[in-house]
């Protein structure tokens, strides 16, 4: 692993990543695997010590599968069965179950985890790709747009020492108070939720089943909560501020102690950190500016009521890092950047504006209201998890329902996930009664780098029926480009769409 302040003169990257997060560790590596070169600046010494993000989905864990991380994160996972939200009498009002077996995705629902833990693994990752230059304590204070990239100047804090460096393209991963966005003039699309919270991880000393696996939202007026269970003995508490506490004294034990009483007291559990937060819901308008982009925090941040805000920054580092790959490659005109914000903006929103609602529920109870009457809980009860297309971008979205959604993830018939077989890299997959039609389409995908996967396991013979179609393109985040309704022209259309001849195009 190489040292910025190691480079002097004309130091040159393809991309400079600013902020070591779980945004720009995932993004850093994912763009490590399409070959990029790559500079980190982080600011800090070390991962974040407060509490943050204790859920992920099955979307997230495929990129770490992509990252070769799954298997190693598993053991220290716990899989999540669901969250209730019930009111101060103790009545079910939304019941959001998550089930717990394996999915189409190729992963469960739901997984409970400790987000150091997390960081920690994609820092090592990180650290092993030869092409990656990282700078803690490296804080970025100038970015600099030039002609054929960008200067960015930054401080090594351990000794005030000042640097340069210049990238084809900067990413601001560097969460809610971003730099780069600063710097690119982004403003933000305001959702209007603001709302105080305190955040308490404990560590039980001994078992608690009666606490449940569930997530509980207590939507008590009194004092709106939220326990969730994490991996092992982790488990976390979530206390709105209201208007008549101290604050001052908000993170006290004997606070945290009495407010926690109704579950647990300090014979049963060790308080291991606390924190005061206000839980913004925003959208950066403008994600892209010339050679610059913002991604997770950065660009978005969410109420933590569905577990989303650390999840859609991953989704946003694996949407943009096989678009900057092929930009900075010469293969995509820089125009396919623009496809991120298009694509990604949306998406996200639904997902915040989702949890603004269910915390409207959690937070908004009138005292003595019988829940049953109320058209607007009545319609979330049996509440599932959204799945929104992407915005329109590069797939098929706008002409084939199938365009933009999520892929399924089957295994095939020798055992892998369908994901592993194909590597970071589009695939085609049909079966192999339909490649026999199509002799020439693995001379023509050698020469693209796309995956051809012919299987005719049961699960892709499901997924290509459920779609209608005989074969379908797959993008490297996962995301369905097209189908194809035979293997004859229409599978020849589609990829002609996909991969049009390009011209030569500069980076
Ligand atoms: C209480 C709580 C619960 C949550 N629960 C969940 C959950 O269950 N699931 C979920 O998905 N999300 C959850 N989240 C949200 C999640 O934690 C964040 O969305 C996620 O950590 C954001 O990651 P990021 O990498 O975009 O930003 P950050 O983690 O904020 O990282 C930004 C990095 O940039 C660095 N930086 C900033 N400025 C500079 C600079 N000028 N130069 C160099 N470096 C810089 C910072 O030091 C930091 O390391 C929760 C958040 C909170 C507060």
């Amino acid at each position: 692993m190489a040292h910025p302040t190691d480079f002097t003169g004309s130091c040159e990257y393809d991309v400079a990543v600013v902020g070591l997060g779980p945004t720009g560790a995932t993004l850093a590596n994912l763009l490590a695997l399409k070959g990029m070169k790559v500079l980190v600046l982080e600011k800090d010494a070390d991962i974040f010590a407060l509490p943050r993000a204790v859920h992920f989905d099955a979307e997230c864990m495929r990129v770490f599968q992509t990252l070769g991380l799954s298997e190693a994160l598993l053991p220290n996972l716990f899989v999540g069965p669901g969250m209730k939200f019930i009111d101060a009498d103790g009545r079910l009002l939304i019941d959001w179950q998550r089930p717990t077996q394996i999915g189409p995705l190729g992963w469960c629902a739901s997984y409970k985890f400790h987000q150091p833990d997390l960081e920690r693994m994609l820092r090592a990752r990180l650290a092993q790709q030869p092409n990656v230059t990282i700078g803690l304590r490296h804080e970025a204070f100038s970015i600099e747009p030039m002609a054929a990239g960008v200067a960015i100047r930054f401080e090594d804090t351990r000794c005030a020492k000042l640097g340069r460096a210049t990238a084809r393209y900067v990413v601001g991963c560097d969460g809610a108070r971003s730099i780069v966005r600063r710097f690119m003039g982004t403003e933000l699309d305001d959702l209007r939720s603001h709302e105080r919270w305190v955040v308490v991880d404990v560590l039980l000393d001994a078992p608690r089943p009666d606490l449940g696996d569930f997530s509980i939202q207590y939507c008590d007026p009194r004092r709106p909560a939220t326990y969730t269970r994490g991996p092992g003995n982790r488990r976390r508490w979530e206390l709105m501020v209201m208007p008549t506490d101290d604050t001052a004294r908000l993170q006290s034990p004997e606070w945290l102690w009495a407010n926690l009483s109704r579950w647990i007291t300090p014979e049963d559990a060790t308080i291991e950190r606390s924190a005061v937060y206000t839980f913004h819901s925003v959208v950066a308008k403008g994600w892209r500016a010339g050679r610059l982009l913002l991604a997770g925090d950065a660009a978005h941040q969410t109420p933590p009521f569905m577990g989303q805000g650390m999840a859609a920054g991953i989704r946003d580092a694996s949407n943009l890092a096989w678009k900057l790959g092929a930009v900075v490659r010469g293969e995509a005109a820089s125009d396919l950047l623009d496809t991120y914000e298009s694509e990604r903006s949306p998406h996200v929103r639904e997902f915040i504006e989702t949890a603004v609602a269910l915390g409207g529920v959690i937070q908004s109870r009138a005292v003595g209201k019988d829940a049953s009457d109320d058209d607007s809980i009545r319609a979330m009860r049996n509440f599932v998890t959204p799945e929104p297309r992407l915005g329109d971008g590069a797939h098929l979205g706008h002409a084939q329902p199938q365009g933009g959604r999520v892929a399924r993830q089957p295994r095939l018939s020798d055992g892998r996930l369908l994901d592993d077989a194909v590597g970071y890299r589009h695939a085609i997959v049909l079966t192999p009664q339909a490649l026999a039609e199509r002799p020439d389409l693995k001379a023509w995908s050698a020469q693209l780098d796309v995956a051809v996967i012919a299987d005719s396991a049961p699960a892709v013979r499901e997924w290509l029926a459920q779609l209608g179609a005989a074969a379908v393109l797959v993008r490297p985040d996962r995301y369905v480009y097209g189908i194809a309704r035979d293997a004859g022209t229409e599978l020849t259309d589609l990829l002609c769409q996909a991969f049009p001849p390009q011209e030569a195009v500069s980076a």
